[in-house]
This record gives structure tokens, sequence and C-alpha cells, in this order.
């Protein structure tokens, strides 16, 4: 019958937005721990990072390993004060285009 058929097809719509209603908030909440579980945290060892100014920049250090993470923020920034060259290189690992 036409009118069950556009009941079961209103009902299967309601179905799909509600799965992907659902898939989206599951998406943002493992997205969210995954962020809290490794915000700051060494990429290496695990270590809680520290911040450190280098060059005036804000920079995280690995008190651990010394490994050194640099957003792209302060990479541009870094990037600005040296004339060397490097960090404006180190930039393009990036995909960006250099200043
Ligand atoms: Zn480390």
């Amino acid at each position: 019958m036409a009118e069950d058929e556009y009941f079961a097809k209103i009902e299967a719509e309601k179905k799909a937005r509600l799965a992907a209603d659902l898939k989206a908030q599951k998406d943002r909440t493992a997205l969210e721990e995954r962020k809290a579980l490794h915000w700051l945290r060494c990429g290496k060892c695990g270590a809680v990072m520290t911040t450190r100014i280098f060059r005036g920049v804000e920079i995280e250090v690995c008190p651990e390993c010394g490994a050194v993470l640099l957003d792209r923020g302060e990479l541009e920034a870094l990037s600005g004060r040296d004339r060397s060259g490097f960090f404006e290189a180190l930039s393009g690992l990036f995909g960006r285009e250099s200043p």
C-alpha cells in the first residue's frame, strides 16, 4: 500500500538520521578522548612535555627523551626570526608555502 510505504520510508529516514547522529557523537567523543590522552604528551615516549622559551617562542620539550614539539604557529614564528633558513625549510614539511 502506498500509505504503508510512505510511513516505512519516513521511519527508515528517521532511523538513518538517528544512526548518523549517534555516529557523529561517537566520533566527537573518540576525538575528545584521544585529545585528552595525548594533550602535551611526547609522541615518542609519552612523558608530559614542558614548555620552554626558545628565541622568544614557547615550544614544548620532552624532559625524558629531549623530543621537541613545534606546532605550525610556533614553527612560523621561529621561521620569521631565523636567518639561516633552517626553520623556513622545516616549515616546508607542513606542506605550506614559506612566508
Ligand atoms: Zn619523550
